[in-house]
């Protein structure tokens, strides 16, 4: 492990690579910085500039609502073959250029090199799996008597406007795009300001494999300018956000105002139950490489460990010798298992979470610090025994953190489980049979891992329950939830 200054001994030992002049794609051109507004996009391994972006003014805006307009009209009608087409050549090109994506996303967002090629593959399979999805929408056509016929079709929702967060600067902007293109729909997409380059890249791929230049477009702004501009526009007809339940709960209210259809993303807090019944190592070495995957910073992040008490002592101080022999440092670097916080948030939102669990009573094992000077570094932290009244159980913690409490029953871990207002992942251990039939049903989560920590796929339907959001991405839901239904009665 790195200890005092990772970012300072990486720089030096790091290998080159050049991060890309930032732009938005409107209409087809790319547009520079020019007279406008900038954002500073910055390097978390080492707090140092990697470019500037442009940000849109409203006339930016509007011009791209009037290309969006024109893609939806030109992509809707265009066969179904060349849509795969073009998602499938665009996986192609995904692939080609893997190396140069995820070395964009490793210096933007902090990531390990690893898990960004890793990403790229996520939208590589994505765009592959929509590419013959496309060409299954049958529709239905229902029983009526002779000379009377009655179908119900499928058709593209319109425009969409899609907001993609920093966390998975590739894989979000890929399911904001693929399923809209699949569909026939077009997109703009307003992805983080502080990973733009990730996003332009998935989107190139997208262009350069044919797709229609009004159909696809990326802008940057101020978050909320941007927003509520496009919101506020008839153009759009389907908002599609990944980001935290309260930015989400105010788009909702702003598409509320037009009847925009919606797809949300929205924050987690994965509760993990750990039963008695088993290979507890196994566990732990599943556990903790899924824990600090991109330093927590991902919704479905495993966070509530509520474990069996009689392997609570097991499990609490197995996660911890774990999570101190990590090698954090920067994602450039193989040899790195962990990379910095993508922003100097996140390091102020562990400190203070993590702070306020040991003033209310925590046990902190290791970690519930910083690494070095430079770049946003935190160490992989494990606390147990948290007060339910902590404010980082009740908060997306988001971040290398691990909260671990004992529980005497299956009843008292499956309350603590379905305790807060979030439902996006669970995860459960156990190998009893009829224990795993009773939270299927018990647990409220878009998503559960029985046994496993793996819980997405390109054909599997993304998404959660109560304040984690509504709608799916990926899978054939993914596709539906960018079509609307007409039935048409002929007499
Ligand atoms: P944030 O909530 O302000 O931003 C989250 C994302 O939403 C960013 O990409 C941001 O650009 C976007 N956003 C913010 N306000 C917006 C607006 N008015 N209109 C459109 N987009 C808007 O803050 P943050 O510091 O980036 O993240 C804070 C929390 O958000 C995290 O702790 C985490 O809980 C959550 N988050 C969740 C995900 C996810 O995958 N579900 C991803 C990133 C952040």
């Amino acid at each position: 492990m790195i200890a005092d200054n990772p970012s300072a001994a990486s720089a030096a030992r790091g290998p080159a690579t050049s991060y890309p002049a930032l732009h938005m794609i409107i209409d087809g051109e790319k547009i520079p910085v020019g007279h406008r507004r900038t954002h500073t996009v910055l390097n978390p391994a080492t707090g140092g500039v990697l470019g500037h972006l442009p940000l849109a003014d409203a006339a930016d805006l509007d011009r791209a609502l009037e290309a969006a307009a024109r893609g939806f009209r030109i992509w809707r009608d265009a066969p179904p073959q060349q849509r795969a087409a073009v998602l499938s050549g665009a996986a192609r090109l995904a692939l080609e250029r893997q190396e140069h994506i995820a070395r964009i996303a490793t210096l933007e967002e902090g990531k390990t090199l690893a898990e960004a090629r890793i990403e790229v593959m996520m939208v590589v399979n994505l765009f592959n799996f929509y590419a013959g999805e496309c060409q299954r929408l049958y529709g239905r056509q229902l029983a009526r008597p002779p000379g009377m016929r009655s179908s119900v079709i499928y058709e593209p929702v319109g425009p969409v406007a899609a907001f993609a967060p920093w966390n998975f600067p590739i894989g979000n902007p890929g399911r904001k795009l693929g399923a809209p293109v699949a569909a026939g729909c077009s997109v703009i997409l307003k992805a983080a300001e502080e990973a733009p380059g990730s996003a332009l890249a998935v989107l190139q791929c997208l262009l350069d494999a044919g797709l229609p230049k009004e159909a696809g477009q990326a802008v940057f702004g101020v978050p909320d300018e941007v927003s509520r501009r496009l919101l506020a526009s008839p153009v759009i007809r389907k908002l599609s956000f990944t980001g935290s339940t309260v930015v989400g709960k105010h788009l909702m209210k702003l598409a509320a105002d037009d009847c925009k259809r919606t797809t949300m993303e929205l924050g987690g807090h994965g509760a993990v139950l750990i039963f008695d019944d088993v290979d507890v190592e196994r566990v732990l070495n599943a556990m903790t490489a899924s824990k600090f995957r991109n330093a927590g910073q991902v919704c479905v992040s495993p966070t509530r460990f509520i474990v069996k008490q009689e392997v609570f002592a097991q499990f609490r101080d197995g996660f911890a010798q774990r999570a101190r022999t990590l090698r954090v440092g920067n994602g450039l670097e193989e040899s790195s298992q962990m990379g910095p916080m993508a922003n100097p948030r996140r390091p102020d939102a562990m400190d203070r979470l993590i702070g306020g669990a040991a003033r209310a009573g925590a046990q902190l094992h290791t970690g519930g610090h910083r690494i070095g000077t430079q770049g946003y570094y935190y160490a992989p932290t494990v606390l147990s025994e948290i007060p339910l009244d902590a404010r980082i159980m009740n908060e997306e913690p988001f971040g290398p953190v691990a909260l671990i409490n004992p529980y005497a029953t299956e009843e008292e871990m499956i309350a603590e489980a379905n305790r807060l207002p979030f439902g996006l992942s669970a995860f459960a251990w156990t190998n009893d049979a009829a224990r795993q039939r009773r939270l299927t049903r018990e647990v409220e989560t878009g998503m559960l891992g029985l046994n496993t920590t793996m819980i997405a796929g390109a054909d599997a339907p993304f998404g959660g329950v109560k304040w984690s959001g509504h709608g799916h991405e990926d899978g054939p839901e993914g596709l539906l939830a960018c079509l609307i239904l007409k039935t048409v009665h002929e007499g």
